[in-house]
């Protein structure tokens, strides 16, 4: 059936897409939509869980064989899916890793896929952004440009299995033979990864997917500030050697998942340089933390690193994806990389232009365009604008461990380096054990989150159930932090009491109880 206007009369176009003027009109109350969400998000609470009805419709949705009205499909999202969101928009989030999206990302994200450009490379504005976002993101955090290559990819976890894919290849070549060509099929001391206890699981991941495996990745333990350990490295280091095995790679970190801890990196820099082994330093957190003055020297040593992994979806608020490698010898990451046909190889300044594809430095052929959220927020925040948001984080993990310390019945598990803060509900009376402990922080952890009130989630620092904040969104207020502060507090007196009524109660089952409540994921998973 058609409309007077050829269309029909479901509104779709005979195509089934929009056409320009529908485009506009949708998009104004996308926009609309999107604006009300934004402004709405603080009053709301900061996590709900999904009443099992809604999940349900949207699980049990059949695959419409009629399309429906683009309107419609907008109301649906408004009405069932943006309701329940995952709460890191909220400035009362402080779980995991997780930002908020700065505005003008959303922003980039409609302009981005308008142009909907492949950035497996060519010649166009897109592929001219990627170089220049990259370049901005190394002087951002002192990456030394010349000479290096980056790129953009899903995040930390792409970022270092891109770097150390490199790491490998460049390792082979030295030892006079093709990582590329022969696979690990050849009869050779395996190659040994370093990383400490307190290293990104993402990272062992990658070595599993290169062929390292993991029991080639040597965990060194991490010192009583969670830091790598250089002396215990070069230990390990020299035993390998002696069992006559290939080290090849140490990966450090700016900034740990559960502590904020940044590594030595000078001291692993000066190692490394020794040993003539590869260091890869994951700052997918941290790594922007060096625009707070105050911590640059803690840095040291990151500008020296063969690669680095930044992430900025994480701590620069670009809207999820976006994580950038960078590689000191960028001519390596081709060489690691770059198999294509004659037709698309082209050398910088000759033929018909254009720099070498992207799809030569990385896995990916067809690739977004990561780059023009990330260009965007450099370009509206600039370096100091950057710096002053990271600073404030900075100062309010300050103001969260002031508060901390003002309350008898908390206590600071780690001193925070960065914007994670570390603490416990560890109340004066009565006298606890440490699995009570234990039990208690972790349903104090659930509570809150169920709540709504706040959000954080959880780190175990050699045995202890931390709570864990991660302060990361521009709108977080000290007020907030008092909330915050008050509803751990509540959920701990609430979950003292029930310890205690469990222990002296008649379902006490004795001291594996404890041990069972407490079943502690890695804190890594984030
Ligand atoms: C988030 C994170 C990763 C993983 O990065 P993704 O962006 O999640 O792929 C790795 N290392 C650290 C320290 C991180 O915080």
């Amino acid at each position: 059936m058609s409309s007077q206007h050829g269309l029909p009369s479901d509104g779709l176009s005979p195509s089934g897409m929009l056409d320009s003027e529908q485009f506009r009109s949708l998009a104004h109350e996308a926009v609309d939509i999107a604006a009300e969400y934004l402004a709405t998000l603080p009053s709301q609470p900061v996590y709900q869980r999904m009443p099992s009805h809604a999940i349900a419709s949207i699980l049990d949705a059949p695959l419409p064989a009629a399309g429906n009205p683009a309107r419609d499909v907008l109301e649906t999202v408004a009405a069932e899916i943006m309701p329940y969101p995952m709460g890191n928009g909220h400035p009362r989030f402080f779980g995991w890793v997780n930002s908020p999206p700065d505005p003008i990302g959303i922003v980039a994200e409609l302009l981005a896929a308008t142009m909907n450009p492949s950035c497996a490379g060519g010649d166009h504005a897109a592929i001219y952004l990627e170089r220049t976002t990259v370049r901005w993101l190394m002087e951002l955090v002192g990456y030394p440009t010349d000479g290096s290559m980056g790129i953009l990819v899903s995040g930390g976890s792409m970022a270092s299995l891109t770097c150390l894919a490199a790491a490998r290849h460049q390792t082979a070549t030295v030892d006079g033979w093709s990582i590329r060509e022969e696979g690990f099929q050849g009869a050779r001391p395996p190659l040994i990864m370093y990383v400490s206890s307190e290293t990104h699981t993402t990272v062992i991941k990658a070595a599993e997917l290169l062929g390292i495996g993991s029991t080639h990745v040597r965990m060194i333990a991490a010192d009583r500030h969670y830091r790598f350990d250089p002396r215990e490295l070069a230990r390990q280091i020299d035993r390998d050697r002696a069992d006559g095995l290939r080290p090849f790679c140490v990966v450090g970190s700016a900034g740990t998942v559960n502590t904020g801890a940044i590594d030595p990196l000078d001291e692993l820099a000066d190692l490394c340089g020794d040993e003539g082994l590869w260091l890869h330093v994951d700052g997918a957190y941290g790594g922007v933390g060096i625009l707070d003055e105050r911590r640059r020297d803690l840095f040291r040593g990151m500008e020296r690193a063969d690669s680095l992994a930044i992430d900025p979806h994480k701590w620069l608020s670009v809207p999820v994806e976006c994580g950038c490698a960078m590689v000191r010898t960028g001519a390596l990451l081709r060489d690691t990389f770059s198999l294509v046909p004659p037709y698309i190889r082209v050398e910088e300044g000759k033929g018909i232009g254009g720099l070498p594809w992207y799809s030569e430095y990385g896995f990916q052929q067809s690739r977004g365009f990561r780059a023009l959220k990330t260009w965007m927020t450099l370009a509206h925040s600039g370096r100091d604008g950057l710096a002053r948001v990271i600073s404030r984080h900075n100062d309010l993990a300050a103001s969260l461990v002031d508060l901390i310390r003002e309350s008898p019945d908390l206590e600071l598990v780690e001193a925070p380096v960065l914007s994670i803060v570390c603490f416990r509900y560890h109340p004066r009376h009565p006298e606890l054990d440490d699995d009570a402990l234990n039990a208690i922080n972790k349903r104090i952890m659930e509570d809150v989150q169920s709540d709504g009130t706040a959000f954080l989630t959880q780190a175990v620092l050699r045995g202890t159930f931390a709570l864990r904040a991660n302060i990361l969104h521009f709108g977080t207020t000290v007020e907030d932090l008092d909330t915050l502060v008050s509803a751990v507090l509540e959920a701990g007196a609430r979950a003292t009491h029930r310890e205690r009524a469990s222990v002296d109660g008649p379902e006490f089952h004795g001291a594996s109880n404890h041990h069972e409540r407490l079943n502690v994921r890695s804190a890594d998973e984030q």
